[in-house]
């Protein structure tokens, strides 16, 4: 069968991939993008996806850049304006409005943003989809890449991004090898009712057996993401009702009252990983196939999408020839911005484990020492929210050029 040329091949249309595709196709670029399942959202009223996550006004640019912003439905997102992180008896708050930002950030259904940005790239001339596509064989030439499709077809391009996840296939075909720590944690997570509505906070407190957020969903409830000691975690989420907000409301004090209610529980295992590299020749790792952090500061997706913008913006210089000084620039880049958010990520969260609750008392000091250090916390706002110096230029201004 026939081999199709393009300009760059992306594997895996997850969110960062295929924001990643359609910037490229704005690029002028010819892209393929090839996933083992097409993104399929189907909303109904009042309820919501599991997976809701975090996002930071940096990866709403980006996501607007890439088009699937502006599809997604406004009923459907709930904003942040406010955000409190409680340890031992000290807490840290931030308003938007301090920071001069409207929000912090809003909580969105994943397959909502994949649904979204499919239908943009479904709109791009530049870009031809290949899904549902299983591949079975790829060469990484110094030139070329060619990524054999099972159905016969043949893709051939001078860049193949891969964007396949946290199991990245591609990474292990390529020979990257990754450092991995297992926390022996999950998260639980589930939609829960407060007494009060919760109209735009988002709250944390480090209790004894790990971080609990509530954040909150477009109809007044609030996610919660739980990590904790496996066995605890899959406990609870088999636990009866009556059992499990027992013992929540005995670990939580959000100004939002108790839960009164929880919705389908899920416990998901926690990983970090780390790409030692961000390309090989002419492949380049982004999101999580060359990351995952712990979900407690909520950035994986937000690391993600960093990625794709910066991986673009690296791209301007490229006409052809080969892109490997880019790809350098990308992975200097993307490297140390990774290991300072997830490294600090996980220095917190091997802290706030230290037996007796010493670590818990340690971070709760040094909340007390950014409240008072305003210029700490106007640079920890920036870190966070994506807009800071270190964030690709589509983060902090939104502009193409
Ligand atoms: C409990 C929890 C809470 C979280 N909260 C937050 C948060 O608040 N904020 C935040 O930013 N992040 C959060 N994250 C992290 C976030 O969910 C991930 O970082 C993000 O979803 C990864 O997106 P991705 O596009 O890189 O990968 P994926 O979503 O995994 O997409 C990979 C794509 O590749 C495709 N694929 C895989 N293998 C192949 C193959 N061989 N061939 C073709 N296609 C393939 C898949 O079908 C998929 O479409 C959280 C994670 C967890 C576990």
């Amino acid at each position: 069968m026939a081999t199709l040329d393009f300009d760059v091949i992306v594997v895996g249309g997850g969110v960062a991939g295929a924001a990643c595709a359609a910037l490229l196709a704005q690029q002028q670029r010819r892209v393929a993008l090839v996933d083992a399942r097409r993104p399929s959202f189907r909303p109904a009223e009042g309820r919501f996806d599991p997976r809701v996550v975090a996002i930071s006004p940096g990866s709403r640019r980006v996501l607007a850049a890439a088009g699937g912003w502006q599809l997604l439905s406004a009923e459907r997102l709930a904003s942040y304006r406010r955000m409190a992180v409680h340890a031992a008896a000290l807490s840290v708050h931030f308003n938007a409005a301090d920071h001069g930002l409207l929000e912090l950030g809003w909580i969105v259904e994943i397959p909502a943003m994949e649904d979204a940005l499919w239908q943009s790239l479904d709109g791009l001339e530049r870009v031809t989809i290949f899904a549902p596509a299983a591949w079975e064989r790829v060469d990484l030439g110094a030139e070329t890449v060619r990524l054999s499709l099972t159905d016969g077809q043949t893709l051939r391009s001078a860049l193949l991004v891969a964007a396949d996840g946290a199991r990245s296939r591609l990474r292990r075909l390529a020979g990257v090898a990754t450092d991995e720590w297992h926390y022996n944690q999950r998260a639980l997570i589930a939609p829960v009712r407060t007494e009060q509505a919760n109209t735009g906070l988002a709250w944390q407190r480090f209790t004894e057996h790990g971080p609990l957020a509530l954040l909150p969903l477009p109809d007044g409830r609030s996610s919660i993401v739980w990590s904790q000691p496996s066995d605890r975690a899959l406990a609870l989420q088999t636990a009866s009702e009556g059992d499990f907000l027992a013992d929540i409301n005995n670990h939580q004090d959000a100004p939002l009252g108790a839960i009164i209610g929880v919705g389908q529980r899920h416990a998901l295992p926690l990983v970090r990983r780390r790409a030692r590299r961000l390309f090989r020749d002419r492949l380049v790792l982004l999101g999580d196939a060359a990351r995952t952090v712990h979900p407690l500061a909520g950035q994986g997706l937000n690391l993600g999408l960093m990625d794709a913008a910066t991986l673009v913006e690296v791209l301007e210089a490229w006409k052809s020839g080969s892109p490997a000084q880019e790809l350098e620039r990308y992975q200097r880049w993307r490297q140390s911005n990774g290991t300072l958010i997830g490294g600090g990520i996980h220095a917190i969260n091997e802290l706030v484990r230290a037996p007796g609750g010493l670590g818990r008392h340690a971070l709760g000091a040094g909340f007390g020492i950014a409240t008072r250090l305003w210029p700490l916390r106007e640079a920890f706002v920036q870190r966070a929210c994506g807009i800071d110096s270190d964030s690709p230029r589509l983060a902090r201004s939104g502009c193409a050029a």
